[in-house]
């Protein structure tokens, strides 16, 4: 079997995740309260969404500090492991997104990518957008229409409308954007994305060990970033990348690692 330490891992945390927050609601559990935009923590603190908070600060809505700060601890968090550690640890619907990819994979259906005349940069839009929406019309916007809250509700008081997030979500990803609703379109991704720049965990690719097959390019969700395989020995820098750790998972010659970032040029 193929080495996939860094999927079972992120499958335990994000399943645990679930199942404390389905504990908080059914059991009573006081370790996880809430959802994934604001969870009340061994009933001591508030950990927060930073992008809902933001949209909701712009929409009007007055928070109490508790809430700011745990904001701030999230900010302060994902930048130093990795933003978009985030999408791919956390993240409930990176398990659907995660799926679409697999089967994509399997129908070799990758191989025949329709040329879509969209950008990757137009999740930073839907950003902005999110923000400006929300001043406009003083409800935070994307928490609105967000998979993430809607698969969130779903888990904890029933499916219902919740399939129908999962099942358009997973037909435009198989369909008609490869890494589609993450890659092109979520906001939150984007934020994190943002953040990620600074963090301190990166992807290390060494260059002499690759024997160029590829494996890595064809399983990353965000491949537009491994533009240095084959070329050089160097971190990935890209604030897109999600330390997902497949890329390592796959790679069959030690060439890529997760290490510390490195301020110097790789020699
Ligand atoms: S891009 Fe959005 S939906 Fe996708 S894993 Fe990240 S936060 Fe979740
Ligand atoms: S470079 Fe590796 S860790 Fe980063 S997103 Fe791609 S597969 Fe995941």
């Amino acid at each position: 079997m193929k080495n996939a330490k860094f999927l079972i891992l992120r499958r335990i945390v994000q399943i645990l995740i679930l199942v404390l927050f389905f504990g908080g609601n059914y059991w009573g559990w006081k370790i996880l309260l809430g959802n994934y935009s604001s969870a009340y923590v061994f009933e001591s603190f508030y950990l927060a969404d930073p992008y809902a908070v933001i949209q909701m600060t712009f929409a009007g809505v007055i928070l109490a500090t508790d809430i700011y700060i745990g904001a701030l601890i999230i900010v302060l968090f994902y930048a130093l492991i990795g933003g978009r550690a985030f999408c791919s640890w956390v993240c409930p619907v990176n398990i659907i997104t995660d799926f679409a990819h697999w089967i994509r994979r399997k129908t070799k259906m990758n191989q025949a990518d329709i040329k879509v005349p969209v950008k990757r940069t137009i999740r930073y839009w839907i950003l902005a957008l999110g923000i400006i929406v929300s001043i406009l019309t003083g409800v935070a916007a994307f928490e609105f229409v967000s998979p993430i809250s809607i698969l969130h509700r779903g888990i904890i008081f029933g499916f219902g409308f919740a399939w129908t997030a999962v099942l358009l979500i997973l037909l435009f990803d198989i369909f008609v954007l490869r890494n589609g609703w993450c890659g092109y379109v979520c906001p939150l991704g984007a934020f994190y994305s943002i953040i990620n720049k600074i963090s301190i965990i990166k992807v290390q690719h060494t260059h002499d060990k690759c024997t160029l097959c590829m494996k890595c390019v064809a399983i990353c969700p965000e491949r537009q970033i491994l533009h240095m395989i084959g070329k050089e020995t160097t971190q990935v820098k890209s604030g897109e990348c999600t330390n997902c750790g497949r890329c390592i998972d796959v790679c069959d010659d030690n060439s890529l690692k997760f290490s510390i970032i490195k301020f110097k040029k790789n020699k």
